[in-house]
């Protein structure tokens, strides 16, 4: 119930976590970092995924599935993508009561299975390219976990593409990045800017990475989504070669890209509220709740009529939730759905019933409507979709309100202030480090592309280079707002999760 719910301005770590336990979205496990996705959680998941899916479909990709058991000696031929992902991999090395001869690593990414099946699948410039996908389970030893935003095993899709030409790979690249930037936006109502990582925070093993960065409503950034160009990386380290249009033999190009079940915890933290979870209409189980109101004496008659207007809204195609429950009063039920971030509430008492009435109210702004009964299927249609569009609108004026240009040191100082000092580990054994900031968001400056001064941001600030906006770069003549030096390229700076 709403009383549970820590404020934000109290706590907003706390926050998040009892909309997460409050709203049964998910849970803890017997196994520190890993999550049991509850069926309200899922149900958001399966709505994302489905929905993602289609997009890949219309974008040429299928479907496909790899073993989740790598052999160990897989991830150390790519140098950079085993030093990358080594403090994070768990690996098997007993199995049937034996020893194993070759330990196995639970995937923490496919790139390299997948690329030791490519070898025997492509010989000729006429096998290309694979546009495969996988739906799946990966498992990465983090230190810190949060529910959804990070936790030791996640549920993520991986694309891995193989491609004749560098340019091919490079515009499939860019594609899948732009999938994701219109899926978050359209679909989660996150505005996100889309852009390319700098080396330092790049995909290990990639030449290139694109991602989306959106922000939550404690100012910190949330990386969305990566697409990564591997160039002939993969390739050259599972020996994938194809004979070109030419004759003659070439490594193959490559990309990968992802998203995982953190979307979630990124929808959560940027739509919800203090009375519990503001999810977009796309996204919920339950797009409306009809409540009805009676007393004992009226009980049949305000049930008849608001199980009519429930039943208008489903043969309209609408997915709705009737709570008819006579053990709990009105005023607990709204509190309830509001918590549980059902986007419509329909109110049906006795007057209503003899006014041919009901009240809806929205769940992202409180407001109250009363509409005839027979115009609720339309009412609802309208208010969904100006919902959906409201979430992102008021989401894409909350960060460009906190989003400031910086021009030096002294502005970046000013704009973050110092990192809060970690607080002692909470009971649940989760991260609460850096939360309840009043400073900070977005920082745009100039960044001379130094790898010096983007580390000692990092270690001083524990601010990072978010990416270098792709529709920003044209005038970037000046000087590092870090290091002073000419700059090369214009950056988003912040915290982020
Ligand atoms: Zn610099």
């Amino acid at each position: 119930m709403a009383n549970k719910i820590t404020a934000r301005s109290v706590d907003y770590s706390q926050w998040y976590i009892d909309i997460v336990l409050n709203a049964k979205l998910a849970d803890y496990s017997p196994v520190k970092g890993c999550m049991v996705i509850r069926p309200r959680g899922y149900a958001i998941w399966e709505r994302l995924r489905d929905e993602l899916d289609r997009r890949f479909k219309a974008t040429g990709h299928q479907n496909c599935y790899f073993p989740m058991l790598i052999p160990e000696s897989f991830l150390k031929k790519e140098a950079e993508h085993v030093e990358g992902f080594s403090p994070e991999l768990a690996v098997v090395t007993h199995a049937g009561g034996e020893k194993l001869d070759e330990p196995l690593v639970l995937r923490p990414t496919s790139e390299t299975i997948i690329w030791n099946a490519y070898k025997g699948w492509i010989q000729s410039w006429r096998d290309l390219p694979l546009l495969y996908n996988q739906w799946a389970n990966v498992i990465r030893w983090e230190k810190r976990t949060r529910l959804f935003l990070r936790t030791t095993e996640f549920l993520w899709q991986e694309g891995h593409t193989a491609h004749e030409t560098k340019a091919e790979a490079v515009k499939e690249t860019e594609l899948m990045l732009e999938v994701y930037r219109r899926f978050a936006e359209e679909v989660l109502c996150l505005p996100v800017i889309a852009g390319k990582k700098s080396d330092a925070e790049k995909f290990a093993g990639a030449v290139d990475t694109y991602s989306i960065e959106a922000m939550m409503q404690d100012k910190k950034a949330l990386q969305a989504g990566t697409s990564h160009f591997l160039g002939q990386n993969f390739a050259k380290a599972f020996d994938v070669q194809f004979q070109n249009r030419e004759g003659s033999l070439d490594y193959v190009w490559a990309t990968s890209w992802g998203v995982s079940t953190r979307l979630i915890g990124a929808v959560i933290m940027t739509h919800s509220d203090d009375k519990g979870l503001v999810v977009p209409p796309m996204l919920a189980q339950d797009e409306l709740v009809v409540i009805p109101i009676f007393k004992t004496e009226n009980k049949d008659e305000v049930l008849a009529y608001a199980k009519r207007v429930a039943d208008a809204l489903k043969a309209d195609g609408r997915r709705v939730a009737f709570d008819d429950d006579d053990s709990t009063s009105p005023g607990w039920k709204f509190a309830e759905w509001e918590m549980r971030g059902v986007p419509l509430r329909i109110e049906a008492g006795p007057k209503d019933a003899a006014s041919g009435n009901v009240v809806m109210v929205r769940r992202d702004s409180g407001e109250k409507l009363v509409v005839k009964a027979e115009d609720v299927p339309a009412k609802a249609a309208e208010l969904l979709a100006a919902i959906q569009t409201n979430l992102l609108e008021r989401a894409r004026a909350f960060r460009d309100a906190n989003t400031k240009p910086v021009a030096d040191m002294a502005e970046i100082l000013a704009f973050f202030g110092k990192e809060k000092k970690a607080k002692a580990a909470a009971a649940d054994g989760e991260s609460h480090e850096g939360t309840a900031e009043a400073t900070g968001g977005f920082a745009e400056g100039l960044w001379c592309g130094g790898r010096d001064c983007e580390a000692k941001l990092k270690a001083d600030l524990k601010v990072t280079i978010r990416n270098l906006p792709f529709d920003r770069q044209a005038d970037c003549e000046g000087s590092c707002c870090l290091c002073g030096a000419p700059s090369k390229h214009r950056a988003i700076f912040a915290r982020s999760y």
